[in-house]
């Protein structure tokens, strides 16, 4: 992508409204902006992001075994009055009345949509187990939408639901979810820790909220400092497998939120405790027949008698989790962008736009690094060197190449890394093999 035909509306001016770097940054990059209170456009920037995040989502529910839908926006209040959530839901609920009078509502989850679509189509235990998932639009009025994309109105957020015959079948279910938690946070370079949770108004007997450690989170949270030694990307479970140990190594250790913490029971010593501050990025809940049986969500089993389903489900707070990156990996100077979410792998600055051999040059290694499949951002602008640095340190692509006279007189380009600031100076010939690979 050439900069100078991109809609990248970045800001020098740190903006007055935003409290933390995520919200901060998200607004000085043009990622987003804000339409109402707690309600954003995903400006391009900003939805390459997004959809990497999604991607990397949906790839861990794949393997885990859940199926991809699509639920709509928009629900009818009626299967909220069956199973009474209608009522208990409160000012949080956004609702809607259509040209006929019709009691609508914006979802602000589908537990209710799910239970109906499945008691209409699945009638037998051999069609279980099954987890359905999408990744849809959610609205929730929260009394202060606040810190950006973080705590919005309308946010995107994947949830899935799982479908089992017996209690046992559903804890097997929340397993497969938990680990595929841990893997698609660590993906993004996050460390979310697994903490024992309340169950709250979706209701349930398990539950663990996934917290990622950041100053300006919203939750305190407490946690033995032995989670270090746990490295998710190492569990890579096959569908099926017993994944009962690995959950229960990581609930051996304990973590909990605020409103489950007690100190006075704490089984930590005081010199193993960590005591912190973090953001809920996903949320699992294993929750019997809560919902199946008030709306008659059963299947016959190999007796042929009908028994509820137990049912779970299981959340990621998909636009939530652009912020908690950026807070987790950020400085002074803008966003450090983990490699599998970056919007763009490298950004290619042509330091001497008005040289037509620089300008050759630059054009040349750009469409290298296309042919190549490499994402590339072009700053092709007629712009000073120092503001193109800042600019790309800001946008915090997790590569940079900068290319001026000098450089091209030597034949080589500056490869700097955006994590560690290194640079290193790379033949011209060699600059897009070399990040191909
Ligand atoms: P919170 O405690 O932060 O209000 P919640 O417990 O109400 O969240 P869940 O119902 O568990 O949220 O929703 C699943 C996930 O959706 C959460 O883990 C979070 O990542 C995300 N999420 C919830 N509310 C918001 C919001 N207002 N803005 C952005 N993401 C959200
Ligand atoms: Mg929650």
């Amino acid at each position: 992508m050439r900069l100078s035909r991109y809609f990248l509306p970045t800001l020098k001016e740190t903006p007055a409204e935003a409290q933390i770097a995520s919200h901060r940054l998200m607004l000085r990059t043009g990622m987003v902006r804000q339409g109402a209170a707690g309600i954003y456009s995903w400006l391009p920037l900003g939805l390459r992001v997004l959809k990497k995040i999604e991607a990397i989502v949906r790839e861990e529910q794949d393997k885990a075994g859940a199926i991809e839908m699509l639920m709509p926006t928009i629900q009818s209040s009626e299967l909220w009055e069956e199973s009474g959530r209608y009522e208990d839901y409160g000012k949080e609920m956004l609702r809607i009345e259509d040209r006929h009078g019709r009691h609508m509502l914006f979802g602000p989850t589908n537990e209710e949509m799910i239970t109906d679509i499945f008691r209409r189509e699945i009638k037998s235990y051999k069609d279980l187990p099954i987890n359905l998932y999408h990744i849809q639009w959610k609205f929730r009025d929260e009394i202060r939408p606040r810190f950006g994309v973080m705590r919005g109105r309308e946010f995107l957020m994947k949830d899935a639901y799982s479908f089992d015959l017996t209690p046992e079948d559903g804890v097997k279910s929340y397993n497969a979810m938990f680990v595929a938690y841990l893997r698609t946070f660590a993906r993004m370079g996050l460390k979310a820790i697994p903490m024992r949770a309340d169950t709250g108004p979706i209701g349930g007997d398990l539950s663990h909220e996934f917290i990622v450690l950041a100053d300006t989170g919203e939750s305190e949270v407490f946690f033995d400092k032995g989670f270090d030694k746990f490295d998710p990307l190492a569990v890579q479970p096959n569908f099926g497998d017993d994944l009962q140990p690995i959950v229960d190594q990581w609930t051996s250790l304990y973590a909990a939120t605020e409103e489950m913490h007690d100190d006075t029971n704490c089984p930590v010593s005081d010199d193993s405790l960590i005591k912190g501050r973090g953001v809920e990025i996903g949320h699992i809940f294993f929750f019997g027949d809560k919902y199946s049986k008030p709306m008659g969500a059963s299947v016959q089993n190999a007796e042929g008698k009908p028994v509820d389903v137990q049912m779970g489900s299981y959340g990621v707070g998909v636009s939530r989790l652009a912020g908690a990156i950026i807070e987790a990996s950020h400085d002074d100077n803008g966003i450090i962008w983990p490699e599998a979410v970056a919007p763009f792998k490298v950004g290619l600055m042509n330091l001497g736009p008005k040289d037509e051999n620089c300008t050759k040059t630059c054009d040349t290694i750009y469409e290298e690094l296309q042919e190549k499949g490499v994402e590339v951002l072009y700053d092709d602008r007629s712009v000073g060197a120092g503001a193109k640095f800042t600019n790309m340190d800001l946008i915090g692509l997790p590569w940079q190449i900068a290319l001026g006279k000098r450089g091209l007189e030597n034949g080589v380009a500056e490869l700097k890394n955006r994590v560690t600031g290194e640079k290193q100076e790379v033949a011209i010939n060699d600059i897009a093999s070399k990040l191909a690979s």
